[in-house]
């Protein structure tokens, strides 16, 4: 496999179990399974949108993958390092290829800092470059995420929530990253600037060959800057397949529960809407066999017994993983 073919990232069943305690010694009384055996990929310059329902593990698995909660088990390789088997040190060093975008800007700009400083610190803490060329760098990633010198010296409360998420990609992109974890990255701004900031982040992963983790618990923000998709439900990836062949053929009834609930223009292509029953069920008490067996439509006396394993179809079509016992 050369480089070009070759996964730029590579996560092979990463878990992360959190303990829960109680009673007046705090001793460890059950695991909140928040991320459970999960193992993708993400080719160079591609972006993997990952998707399900709040609480689902998502955000958990994007901060895992980075380290910044610390695997319980399972393999993250990006580019060829083995990121869970890095100590401390060489850590923070390999950080300047990984970087995450928040969902909220705002909570993630320091309000005393301006523009320039904001984006000089990464620079200035991974000692890269001289004042001058520092300085060259942000303007150049300023006209990047289509701003102008005038906003070096202002504060982010002066900026819209579109503008500031702007600057929270330019701050990612400092030390020239090779993966990019975008958390719910659009999730709180109008549904115009989504786009602007959509198309912002397909550029960057087109012109730059960045790729991404984008988070979202709305499948219908995926679809158009995805390569592949992946969904989740309590913790794992219930299916897997090329953005195309998921819209089009979505395998997994949760898979086609949540895309029926986006509206479709055109009346010959509409789904369908299938109203899911019940609440998703605690993580620290899943239920036995199949996690969306309680709120499953299709469900069969099986699927209470036994877990399903994510499968690949075999239909001789895209790589189309899927875990339910109906295929
Ligand atoms: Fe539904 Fe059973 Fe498939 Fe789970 S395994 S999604 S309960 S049909």
């Amino acid at each position: 496999m050369n480089r070009e073919t070759a996964p730029l990232l590579r996560v092979e069943g990463l878990s992360k179990h959190f303990p829960v305690r109680g009673g007046f010694f705090r001793r460890v009384t059950g695991w909140l399974k928040a991320v459970d055996d999960v193992s993708f990929q993400i080719a160079h310059g591609q972006t993997f949108g990952l998707v399900g329902e709040s609480g689902c593990g998502k955000s958990t698995l994007g901060r895992a993958i980075l380290r910044l909660h610390e695997p319980t088990a399972g393999r993250v390789i990006l580019d060829g390092t083995e990121i869970t088997a890095l100590p401390r040190r060489a850590l923070t060093a390999a950080r300047r290829r990984m970087q995450i975008i928040f969902q909220d800007p705002y909570a993630s700009l320091s309000p005393r800092r301006t523009v320039l400083q904001t984006l000089l610190e990464p620079m200035e803490v991974h000692r890269i470059g001289t004042p001058r060329t520092r300085r060259e760098k942000v303007l150049e990633l300023l006209h990047i995420v289509g701003m102008g010198p005038e906003v070096l010296h202002r504060y982010p409360h002066e900026f819209s929530g579109g503008q500031r998420q702007r600057i929270g990609i330019a701050r990612a992109l400092t030390l020239d990253p090779r993966f990019i974890v975008a958390d719910e990255a659009v999730s709180a701004l109008d549904v115009s600037v989504q786009s602007q900031v959509l198309n912002l982040i397909a550029r960057l992963q087109r012109e730059l060959g960045i790729s991404f983790l984008f988070i979202s618990h709305d499948l219908a923000v995926v679809q158009h800057i995805s390569h592949q998709v992946g969904v989740m439900y309590l913790g794992r990836l219930v299916e897997i397949a090329p953005a195309e062949d998921l819209y089009r053929d979505p395998l997994h009834p949760y898979t086609r529960a949540l895309l029926s609930a986006i509206p479709v223009p055109d009346p010959k292509r509409r789904r369908k809407r299938i109203v899911l029953q019940g609440d998703v069920p605690s993580p620290l008490a899943p239920p036995s066999g199949c996690p969306f067996r309680t709120r499953c439509p299709e469900a069969m006396p099986l699927c209470a017994e036994r877990a399903p394993r994510l499968t690949q179809r075999h239909d001789g079509r895209a790589p189309h993983r899927v875990a339910c016992h109906l295929y």
